[in-house]
């Protein structure tokens, strides 16, 4: 972890990352208007090009490419596509599979666990 005040390494920018979208995926409304799909397709078609990790960025543009988002089905489907997304780094780093249901990511990003120690 760097100090206090020193630029994010690759760790600190990814977590700082996943958690911005994957609050944003678990908040994203059920029903999305057509502008609210729009600017979200905008959000994740924009990683690709503009995330600050270059290798980082190539691997997610081939895996959207291989699973292009479906903003249709709202929060539900969106947080269950970016749970698979990360899955796939996950993987590459040797790092543990998070399980991609609702509940879990709901539970992890929204609501916190059933036994309130995060209330
Ligand atoms: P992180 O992977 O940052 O996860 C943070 C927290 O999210 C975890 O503690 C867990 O509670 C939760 N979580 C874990 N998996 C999931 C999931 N599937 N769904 C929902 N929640 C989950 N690093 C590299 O070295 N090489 C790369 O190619 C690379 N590519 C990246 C691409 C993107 C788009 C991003 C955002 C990050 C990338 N990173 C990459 C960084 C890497 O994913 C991690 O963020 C970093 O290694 C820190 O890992 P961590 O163990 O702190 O947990």
């Amino acid at each position: 972890e760097p100090p206090e005040g020193c630029p994010p390494d690759v760790e600190q920018l990814g977590r700082a990352t996943w958690t911005f979208l994957h609050t944003t995926a678990a908040y994203f409304p059920e029903n999305p208007t057509p502008i609210q799909r729009t600017r979200m397709l905008g959000l994740l078609m924009a990683l690709p090009v503009l995330y600050p990790c270059s290798y980082c960025a190539q691997h997610l543009g081939e895996r959207i490419n291989a699973h292009p988002p479906d903003l249709r089905g709202g929060r539900v489907s969106l947080s269950r596509w970016l749970c698979e997304r990360h899955n796939e780094v996950n993987e590459r780093l040797g790092k543990p599979l998070f399980n991609c249901s609702i509940k879990s990511t709901d539970e992890r990003w929204k609501d916190g666990p059933s036994d309130g120690r995060c209330d």
